[in-house]
This record gives C-alpha cells, structure tokens and sequence, in this order.
C-alpha cells in the first residue's frame, strides 16, 4: 500500500485563528494555503502561499481550494451556497455547509437544538415591535435580549431592550444585512461557560475540559480551565450537550459551545462556534493537545490528541487594545518586564495593529494554587493593555 501524501490544507480567512492555525500545521509539517482579506493581515504575516481576494466571491474561492484536500475556516461568514458548491466539486470543507449554518444562523442553531432536545433560553422569531412586546409577556416581561440571526460577533449584533420601543435599531441593523430578529429571554446566569470539542470525520472525539469565561462588552477578556468550582456533573452534562451536537449536526474539527450557567442550576446553549475558538486558547500551553493542533487532525482525519489539561489551573487572558497604554502601539516592549516577572508565563501575539478594544494577543498562566494563576494572568495582560503604571511594580 502506498502511504498516504502530506496534504495542502486551504485556510479561509487570515486572522489570529489561521495564523495559530499555521503555527500547529508547521509542528505537523502540513503546508498552508492561505485567503486572506488583505496583505498584512495577522495570517498572512506568516504563510507564504497567501492569496488576497475576498471570501464571498467563488471564482477566489476555487482558484485558493483547488489541488487542497481539506478546506477549513477562520471564521464562519462563508456564504452557505459557496460551500455547497465547493463540496459538489468535490471538495472536503470541513466543517461542511450543513454543519455550519448552525453557527451562520442562530434561528437555524435554535431551531435544531430544540429539535434535538438541548436546553436553550425561550426564544422566538419576532417581525414587528408587537411581537417583541408578545415575547416579553410569555417571558414575565422585559427586559429582553434581540439579536440578528446572522452576521455578529463580539457582541455586535446583540441588544438588551427594556421596552419594545428599543427594538427598532434590531430591526433596521438585521433588515440592512437580509437577517432576521431572534428575541430571547434575558437569561439570569450565574456566569458564563465554554464547552469545547473536536470530532473527525470518523466520528471520533475528544472534550475538553469545561472552562469558564468572562466577557466584557461582549468580548471575550479572561478564560478559566476547569471552570473553577463547576459540580461534576454539571460539567459532564455540558460536554455531553457538545458531543451531541458534535455528532448530530456532523461537525467537523473543533466545536465550541457557549453555555449560561444559570443561578438556579441549569445549563443552557448561548450559540454554536465551528473553528477554533477564543475559550479554548488555554489548551495551546494548558492542555496536552492544543485546539489548533486538535483542529488540524480532525479536519485530516487523523486520530486526536489528548485535551487532558497538563497542570490544576490554566487562566487566559485576552490582550485588548488599551485607550491609553503606555505600550498600546508597541506590545514587544511589554516582553522585558512581563518575561523577567513570571518566567512561566506564555505569551501569544498576532502581529495586529494594536486599535481600542481589539485582541491583538492573549497571555497564559498554570499551576496549583489558582488565586496566584490568575493573578500572573492578569497582571501581565494589564501590563500588556497599558493599565499598570510604574508605581505598580
Ligand atoms: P455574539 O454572536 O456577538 O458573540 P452572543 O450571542 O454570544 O453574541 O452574545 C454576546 C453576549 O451577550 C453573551 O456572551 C452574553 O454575555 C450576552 N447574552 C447573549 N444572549 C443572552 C441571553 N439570552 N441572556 C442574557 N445574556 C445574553
């Protein structure tokens, strides 16, 4: 038998997703080919088979895919139709169209995992204000949460209302991209939690454990694995939620699925992440197998490493653009101080101009004791932010 021949994986997108993405595939010697949105985009710094062209036009897309087994994905904004094409050409897109509408479309996403059964907050289509007066009433009143079935992110695309009146922006903002409106309740939760997976084609998987996370005005700031203080099962009734929706919806390579835990106990799907996802940058330094390199075997079909996490705690930290940091537009000027501070600390930067509010790179802290992982964690992204002065050291 012949042995089988590294394949070229095509990447679509070129931020901070591909580009980690590369760095695993460089550790796999598998070759990257690259779309990217533009020329000095954060993955495209760093693979040197980049084409620039735009995602939503198919004549870039198959010029990119073509002679690449696998096709896979930075973000999820592929049009649906451009996917189901690619795979009628035959081509591997991994996760295939099918699969990621569920993350494309959150009426799409709500819809199925009612069918399968998966608890989600109450939730429902609404056209008019009267309708999202109507939701409010089933739901005991405002306030309630709107957001446009397709095409947000960090938060964009989301709005908390307290009357119906509010809702109007929801509209307009969904109508302007041809989405819907999808009213939900305002889940009461106690905080935020992250169940990530990763299943190959065959059908194998492997979870992660159960992390916690913090957003802040939508974004994500801080991750912490294993969610501290989550009962047992609870965290198995989150990785089982993954793993059935894993298998149902067929997904391929990591799925990452934002949970409420709520006060009163309960854990419900938030939304859908096919790709690599920001709650599991943990795993690169934190876990045996990181969700890049496990990303990468399973959208190959190669067999999955281990999620085990390697030490007690591992805290994250995103990096944000800081308003007014000392360091704000030169990050590598952060590396003497935080480096000779913590010699454990592990520091990932994406090569991105550095804008108020932006993740232009993460930092990570492990070991026993998790009051002190955090604070080097957060100690060294504030450092990075520009939010610690002099007087601090
Ligand atoms: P995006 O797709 O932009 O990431 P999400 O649906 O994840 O948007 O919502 C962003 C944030 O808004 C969530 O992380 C959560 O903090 C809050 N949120 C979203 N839906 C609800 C809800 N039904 N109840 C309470 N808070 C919510």
């Amino acid at each position: 038998m012949t042995p089988p021949r590294t394949p070229v994986l095509a990447v679509i997108g070129g931020g901070q997703l591909a580009r980690m993405t590369a760095q695993a595939a460089i550790g796999l010697g598998v070759p990257l080919r690259l779309l990217a949105e533009g020329e000095d985009v954060s993955a495209a710094q760093v693979v040197p088979d980049t084409t620039v062209g735009d995602y939503r036009d198919l004549e870039v897309l198959r010029r990119v895919v073509d002679g690449c087994s696998v096709v896979t994905f930075d973000h999820e904004h592929v049009p649906t139709g451009h996917l189901e094409t690619l795979s009628a050409e035959g081509h591997a897109c991994r996760p295939g169209p099918a699969a990621l509408v569920h993350a494309q479309d959150k009426a799409v996403m709500r819809a199925r995992l009612d069918d399968l059964g998966i608890p989600s907050p109450r939730h429902a289509l609404v056209t008019t204000l009267e309708e999202v007066d109507a939701f409010a009433g089933s739901v005991g009143g405002f306030p309630v949460v709107l957001k446009t079935t397709r095409g947000g992110y960090d938060g964009k695309g989301v709005w908390v209302v307290s009357s119906a009146s509010e809702s109007q922006v929801a509209f307009e903002t969904a109508a302007a991209s041809g989405a819907r409106v999808l009213a939900e309740e305002k889940v009461d939760f106690r905080r935020e939690l992250s169940a990530l997976v990763a299943r190959s084609p065959s059908g194998q998987v492997a979870a992660y454990p159960v992390v916690e996370s913090v957003q802040r005005d939508g974004v994500c700031w801080e991750v912490t694995a294993p969610a501290p203080g989550l009962p047992e099962e609870r965290a198995l009734e989150a990785q089982r939620i993954a793993m059935t929706v894993a298998a149902e919806l067929e997904v391929t390579g990591i799925l990452a699925v934002e949970l409420f835990e709520t006060t009163d106990g309960r854990v419900l799907v938030n939304e859908l992440a096919m790709r690599p996802h920001n709650t599991g940058h943990w795993s690169m330094d934190g876990a045996v197998t990181g969700q890049f390199e496990n990303h990468l075997r399973a959208v190959l079909d190669l067999p999955l490493g281990s999620p085990a996490a390697r030490e007690r705690w591992t805290v994250m930290v995103n990096i944000l653009g800081g308003s007014h940091g000392r360091l704000s537009d030169e990050l590598y000027a952060g590396y003497p101080h935080v480096f000779a501070r913590d010699p454990r600390l592990k520091v990932h930067l994406y090569g991105k101009a550095v804008k108020p509010g932006r993740k232009v790179g993460h930092v990570t802290a492990y070991g026993d004791d998790l009051h002190e992982v955090r604070e080097r964690a957060r100690h060294a992204a504030a450092w990075f932010r520009g939010d610690l002065g002099e007087e601090s050291e």
